[in-house]
């Protein structure tokens, strides 16, 4: 007898699973592998709580494939050492596994089990599960190739599973059975597929009604997001199953947009499925080039843009102790609770880059330590994009003072996140060592001494950084990099770059 292996990877759902779908087609018994690999744990960009999350994922999803009769196995160490052990214990017919787009380390594990297939006399069958596109040919063609595969029908969870009768599942352990640490997180998301669609519900039910004016501030953004952005990276969820709900959602309110019951949500749902299309836009750039989180995209730019590493301010930004009231509540948020809006993010990584001038493969790594739901396509793009190393987005170097004044006018985030500050009153809060040493004594927070003194004189570095960012961009050699790289990774959305390119 044969066996079909489900090999698991960040794709821990029943619904909307194309490889599980073709393995049942194809009718032989199936045995589901979750693979642990060990390249994989130290590297700088994985955290123990990423992998906390996957198992505590998975786990749900064992019990889920328990029911439905199959059978759940889990292995750690080389993937290779593992597939030999299962193939002679089972004699595997076909591997299944949904495409990933991960970065250069992944490549060389699937190019491996490939290979090995091939060796052994097993099939291997990788699906496409979301927008993401393998080897396509040119930019042009994406957006066409992504809304098909986005439209195209969902797939049902199997009911019955058939599996090897003779065997059970293994226990999921604990992250620090490998020597991990494992941060607890304030507010952690329930894990698996009935949390991440209940999350999704309750979204379009009421939360996201808000989702256009909210999503900017940490305060109303942390319940007016979607918060799918762990279940999409674990795989809980497909971004199909998301554009699907949401676009049900829009239908019905078309039919009656001004009623009470639908106010607010024409603008927010429209707003909410663009933001979802970025998702496979800066995933298709990771599946173009894996080294995203090493190689700039711009590498001419990059070398221009010398920047040394500096510990005592990496670690005043990396512990929110920068000396800003909001910029320190930001980190120290997300630290907690491992999860930060859009707009906070993209402020941390550019005072990162631009005020502080901080090398961005590490600052970029430590915030992938500190996301919950780290993505590396979306992620080392957006970090590139936010570091001026791309060539092909415009120079955004986040002022903290207006962020500050803009997202948290009350102070209350502030005052939550940096209890130090607690009772600054309003008119200094997001400015706190304007206070004279009179105030300071009131209010118990001496400037220096209970809380920092500004690491740098915000002003005047962000601007030089600017101006060294603009400088760079002059440059005859990364000008034209920047035409390449819009080539292979830019929007094709008319932007003000493809304008100026087209005009010249
Ligand atoms: C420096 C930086 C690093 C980031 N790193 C990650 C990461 O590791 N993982 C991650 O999922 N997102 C990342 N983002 C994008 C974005 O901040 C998060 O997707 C979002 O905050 C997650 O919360 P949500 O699911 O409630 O988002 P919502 O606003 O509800 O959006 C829904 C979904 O749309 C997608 N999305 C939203 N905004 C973006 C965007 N700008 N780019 C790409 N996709 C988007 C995500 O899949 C998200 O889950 C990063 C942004 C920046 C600036």
């Amino acid at each position: 007898m044969t066996v079909s292996l489900v090999w698991l990877r960040r794709d821990l759902r029943l619904s909307d699973n194309p490889a599980l779908a073709q393995a049942i087609a194809d009718g032989r018994p199936i045995l589901f592998l979750f693979h642990l690999d060990s390249e994989r744990l130290g590297r700088h960009d994985v955290d123990g709580t990423h992998i906390q999350w996957e198992l505590d994922c998975l786990d749900r999803l064992r019990h889920d494939i328990e029911n439905r009769g199959g059978i759940v196995l889990f292995r750690f160490g080389h993937v290779l050492a593992s597939l030999n052990e299962l193939n002679a214990e089972h004699n595997l017919h076909t591997i299944y596994g949904n495409e990933e787009s991960g970065l250069q380390w992944s490549w060389e594990r699937d190019k491996s089990v490939a290979k090995w297939c091939q060796e052994n006399d097993v099939n291997f069958e990788e699906f496409p599960s979301n927008g993401v596109v393998r080897r396509l040919r040119s930019r042009d063609d994406w957006k066409t190739l992504r809304d098909r595969r986005i439209d195209a029908s969902i797939i049902e969870a199997p009911q019955r599973i058939s599996s090897v009768k003779t065997l059970h599942s293994d226990l999921i352990p604990h992250a620090t059975s490998f020597g991990l640490e494992v941060r607890e997180h304030q507010y952690r998301p329930e894990p698996g597929e009935t949390a991440a669609m209940d999350t999704l519900f309750s979204f379009l039910d009421e939360r996201g009604r808000g989702y256009r004016k909210g999503m900017s501030s940490p305060i109303s953004g942390a319940s007016m997001c979607s918060r799918l952005s762990p279940y999409l990276s674990s795989g809980c969820i497909s971004i199909r199953q998301i554009f699907y709900h949401t676009k049900r959602k829009q239908r019905r309110i078309k039919t009656n947009p001004r009623s009470a019951e639908n106010r607010g949500w024409s603008g927010s749902l429209s707003s909410y499925q663009s933001r979802l299309a970025w998702h496979c836009h800066f995933m298709q750039r990771l599946e173009a080039e894996a080294t995203l989180d090493e190689q700039a995209m711009n590498p001419e730019l990059d070398a221009l843009l010398v920047r040394p590493y500096d510990e005592e301010k990496f670690l005043a930004w990396a512990n929110g102790t920068t000396g800003w009231p909001f910029f320190d509540a930001c980190m120290r948020s997300l630290r907690a609770t491992g999860w930060i809006n859009f707009r906070m993010r993209a402020m941390m990584q550019s005072v990162a880059s631009y005020t502080l001038w901080l090398p961005w493969r590490v600052t970029g790594a430590h915030l992938a330590r500190q996301f919950l739901d780290y993505e590396p396509g979306i992620h080392w793009s957006q970090i590139q994009m936010q570091s001026g190393v791309t060539g092909i987005n415009s120079v955004r170097a986040y002022s903290i003072l207006k962020q500050s004044k803009d997202q948290d006018p009350d102070g209350k985030f502030i005052k939550r996140w940096v209890p130090e500050l607690r009772d600054v009153p309003l008119e200094r809060i997001h400015e706190p060592w304007l206070m004279s040493q009179e105030e300071q004594t009131d209010v118990s927070c001496i400037i220096g001494i209970d809380y920092p003194e500004p690491i740098v004189d915000e002003k005047v570095t962000r601007k030089e950084g600017i101006s060294q960012a603009y400088k760079a961009k002059a440059d005859a050699e990364a000008k034209l990099r920047s035409k390449m790289v819009y080539l292979v990774h830019g929007s094709r959305k008319r932007s003000r770059f493809q304008q100026a390119s087209h005009q010249k």
